[in-house]
């Protein structure tokens, strides 16, 4: 395999602890403890995404050679890898969770492309770390299928996100009691190599914060400035100050195409918030079916429902609200760390307004438009209607002769359909009069929409069909999604059946409609 290119800036400029001690315990003055990946018995490459092999200039020779496998299942290293675990803090469910660190992530370098971009591997499920605490550092075949689809899916959709090199199954086993019920099960061990320019969260710069280490803070906020956005011009607080507004400004987008696409990300504690506002660490994420804004996938969640869809543009700026507690210190004008609630909210709005327009084919959203809009809103929710179909049939409406006909793929129950239809029609003529307007003519309706409204997303049956066939050996259906999923906004009328509503067997099964954090 031919050698990547490696320039490891965060080890090489943050402090570390280089003990090597693999014990689980607090690490103070460092943001990294070296780590090395614990070799597994048998690694085996079951897919990669080719897009990110390009990224990093690997060729289809490297991917299949043998040493790939090796290397990216944990048992060898390549020249220029310098493992680490990172450490850092973490709000979950709202409250100060204090030191917890990559407990089972271990980046293995940052790569410097042909084109000169940075590309951070990391290896997730690669074994323990100081900070597993009393876990194993492994991670099982479903949610790293899970993993590796969903973000490669997301990237494909035009959504910010960390990536996926490769999903290595290990050949090992790894014990899980899936619902936490006292059924623990052995099950196959496997490990993706996500990518992404950085994997530094919120949680990075809470930690010292909590710790009232200030010079460390600041180490840790200027390296980051200086590596990942070299764009910031001025003194050092003018950077400072642009870089927190310019993280509130990618972390109101990444939240706006969430909510466009209906993906729940389902643990958004401060430690899963990325600081270059990419969505990252895929657990218990779904994708809304019907429409219901206070769906959340993760059972951990089912009484507080704090991290379901309508949630997240709120628990953002929540989040966003512990990072500005964290920077206090380090960013001396107080105002500019309030402006950042209003750059959230009016990027917020700004971005999830256009994006609307064009999910409804109009040109520009008006005060005018809100009540037809929540309208649909209401009655997607009522009556039980498919999100992703409903957006994509309705392109698919004649001007000249609307019918409703072209919806009811959509909808979940007939006895719905039925109770609601009157309403539907009338939403329905309002809309087309509404539509009129606009003079776009339906071809040109249509692709603005069908450009925002994606045929196919990682529906959470098809995922857990794929984790069933994989874990009985057959691992064609994670390609074929991975195929379909590569081109989500293409009719592909020969993938239709991937773009088919959730069958009803799906409705309340494990892994389909409820997740759990165990992974
Ligand atoms: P998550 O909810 O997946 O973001 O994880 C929260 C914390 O638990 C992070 O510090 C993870 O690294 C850690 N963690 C989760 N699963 C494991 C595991 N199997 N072994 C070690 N640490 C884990
Ligand atoms: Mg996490």
């Amino acid at each position: 395999m031919r050698p990547l290119n490696f320039d490891n800036r965060f080890v090489r400029e943050l402090p570390g602890d280089t003990d090597g001690i693999n014990m689980p315990r607090q690490v103070y003055d460092a943001f990294w403890s070296t780590v090395r990946p614990t070799p597994v018995a048998n690694p085996r490459l079951l897919i990669h995404s080719p897009e990110v092999a390009t990224l990093l200039g690997l060729s289809e020779a490297d991917i299949a050679h043998p040493d790939f496998a090796q290397i990216f299942g944990g048992n060898q290293l390549m020249a220029g890898m310098q493992p680490y675990a990172a450490c850092y803090g973490g709000h979950q469910f709202g409250g100060w969770a204090g030191q917890l660190g990559d407990g089972r992530a271990m980046s293995l370098g940052e790569t410097i492309n042909s084109a000169g971009e940075r590309w951070e591997l990391q290896l997730k499920g690669a074994g323990p770390t100081p900070y597993s605490r009393r876990a194993d550092g492994r991670a099982v075949l479903r949610s790293s299928v899970r993993e590796f689809l969903c973000s490669e899916a997301m990237h494909h959709l035009g959504i910010p996100t960390t990536r996926a090199l490769s999903l290595v199954a290990t050949g090992d086993g790894v014990v899980r009691d899936m619902f936490y019920d006292g059924n623990p099960q052995v099950e196959p061990g496997a490990i993706v190599c996500r990518v992404a320019p950085s994997f530094i969260r919120f949680g990075n710069f809470e930690l010292p914060a909590s710790r009232g280490d200030i010079g460390l803070l600041e180490q840790l906020v200027d390296f980051t400035i200086a590596r990942d956005y070299p764009e910031l011009q001025g003194d050092t607080q003018e950077k400072r100050g642009q870089w927190f507004l310019e993280i509130c400004r990618r972390t109101a987008v990444m939240i706006a195409h969430w909510m466009r696409v209906g993906f729940v990300h389902g643990v958004m504690n401060t430690d899963n918030m990325s600081i270059l506002g990419l969505t990252i660490d895929y657990g218990p994420y779904g994708w809304l079916e019907d429409y219901d804004p206070l769906w959340t996938p993760n059972t951990t969640d089912a009484q507080g429902k704090r991290y379901s869809y309508g949630q997240q543009p709120y628990i953002g700026h929540w989040n966003l609200a512990r990072l500005k507690d964290a920077l206090k210190p380090v960013i001396a004008d107080a105002s500019v760390l309030d402006a950042g609630s209003q750059v959230y909210a009016d990027t917020y709005s700004e971005t999830f307004g256009v994006m609307l327009a064009a999910k409804f084919g109009i040109r520009e959203l008006t005060d005018e438009d809100a009540p037809w809009i929540n309208g649909a809103f209401e009655l997607l929710h009522k009556a039980e209607v498919d999100m992703t179909l409903f957006f994509r049939n309705l392109a698919t409406i004649d001007l000249a002769n609307p019918t409703l006909k072209a919806l009811y793929p959509a909808f979940y129950r007939d006895e719905l359909l039925q109770q609601y239809h009157a309403e539907w029609e009338q939403w329905l003529q309002h809309y087309c009069q509404r539509l009129q307007r606009d003079h776009l003519s339906d071809m040109e309706r249509r692709q603005r929409m069908n450009a925002v409204n994606p045929r196919f997303v990682l529906r959470n049956y098809l995922a857990q069909q794929a984790i069933d066939q994989a874990t009985a050996g057959d691992n064609s259906m994670i390609t074929k999604l991975l195929d379909v999923l590569r081109h989500p906004y293409a009719e592909q009328a020969h993938c239709a059946k991937f773009a088919e509503k959730r069958p009803e067997w799906a409705r309340h099964k494990a892994g389909c409609s409820m997740l759990s954090c165990s992974s």
